[in-house]
């Protein structure tokens, strides 16, 4: 299916299931209630007063359970064959010793993890669900024996209704992708996949040790056990033109993707990319980062639920952009000039 094709976003105004085949009990999906023509924005929330036109996941989960549904990050306790050594011993240039996540370290035990987060966040939301995300390294890098254990500790917790599970595209083993097929019968389930740019210059520049048929391959496997993919992709990397950066985007959206992250590169204390370029600046204002993501935006089929449009690197280890941990401002700006635009998620892919 070629999703630029003009007649998929008229599609969408009569199934908003072509990416995300929703279980029996799936409450529909918040297109549904849409009204719409071409020539008018599609609002996909306005919960909070704001017209929000951007199908976001947080708006998807809400919608989808009947109540407030929060990722809750996890460390759990896996490595990555590009750090100890399988791949290559140094990483991602632009990953943090931390694996990419930054997530607080994890105690070993996982339902503990998840509890002591839900008690934090029991002042702010009494009565929230939650996605156990594995986000902290490779989390399919494991025998499957473990990677079963951790994944149904996590989805024990009462809490808990679903999981997101954060790995590279080459280590998804059969044994792997069967466990998470089983997974996706129970519970509601997606796979983020690391892709981060199409081009195989900037995936060897880096060092990310895996390539485009690499991701090509983990996204037919899992799509056909019928598991959601969230792809992520990372703007800004040196090396790329915003025309380049366009282009990864379109290329992911070709895919049968449930979601897609999108962000600018953080420069950040302890990767490869501080040592060898410490200058680098992957955005150099707000501004220019909300002309290239809103472009972006644009290019992505209503159907695709936006995971993250910013990037969310702590303060302490942010080099730069020196403005990027700004996250509330960064979205207000964005949303707010996708407003002032009349832009709206999927916009580039209208019928003339
Ligand atoms: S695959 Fe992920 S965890 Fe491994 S080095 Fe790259 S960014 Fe870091």
């Amino acid at each position: 299916m070629n999703p630029h094709d003009t007649t998929l976003y008229n599609m969408l105004l009569h199934d908003t299931a072509l990416h995300d085949a929703p279980s029996q009990d799936a409450a529909p999906h918040d297109t549904d209630e849409l009204s719409h023509s071409t020539d008018a924005p599609l609002i996909f929330d306005t919960s909070d007063g704001q017209q929000l036109r951007i199908n976001t996941i947080n708006t998807f989960l809400k919608k989808r359970f009947g109540q407030k549904v929060a990722k809750l990050s996890l460390d759990g306790g896996f490595t990555c064959p590009n750090r100890d050594g399988s791949k290559a011993a140094g990483g991602c240039s632009f990953c943090s010793a931390s694996g990419s996540g930054d997530t607080a370290a994890g105690t070993g035990d996982i339902a503990c993890d998840l509890e002591t987060q839900i008690q934090a966040l029991s002042g702010k939301w009494p009565n929230a669900k939650y996605i156990a995300y594995f986000q902290s390294h490779t989390n399919t890098y494991a025998p499957v024996d473990e990677l079963r254990e951790k994944f149904y500790a996590a989805l024990s917790h009462p809490r808990v209704i679903g999981l997101a599970i954060a790995t590279r595209p080459d280590c998804l083993p059969d044994e792997v992708i069967a466990l998470l097929a089983e997974l996706n019968r129970k519970t509601f389930l997606w796979v983020e996949l690391g892709l981060q740019s199409i081009h195989a210059g900037t995936m060897k520049a880096m060092n990310l040790c895996y390539t485009r048929a690499d991701y090509d391959d983990a996204v037919d496997r899992l799509s056909e056990k019928g598991i959601r993919i969230v792809t992520h992709l990372i703007l800004g990397l040196p090396g790329e033109s915003p025309a380049q950066m366009l282009e990864s985007v379109k290329y992911a959206c070709t895919k049968k993707i449930f979601g897609l992250k999108l962000h600018m590169l953080n420069l950040v204390k302890g990767s490869q990319l501080a040592r060898t370029h410490p200058e680098y600046v992957s955005f150099q204002n707000i501004e220019d980062y909300t002309d290239l993501v809103i472009s972006a935006i644009e290019l992505v089929p209503p159907e695709i639920t936006l995971h993250r449009i910013t990037a969310d690197a702590p303060r302490a280890s942010l080099i730069s952009p020196a403005w990027s941990y700004k996250k509330r401002t960064i979205l207000n700006g964005i949303h707010k000039t996708m407003r002032q635009r009349n832009s709206w998620q999927g916009k580039g892919l209208r019928q003339p």
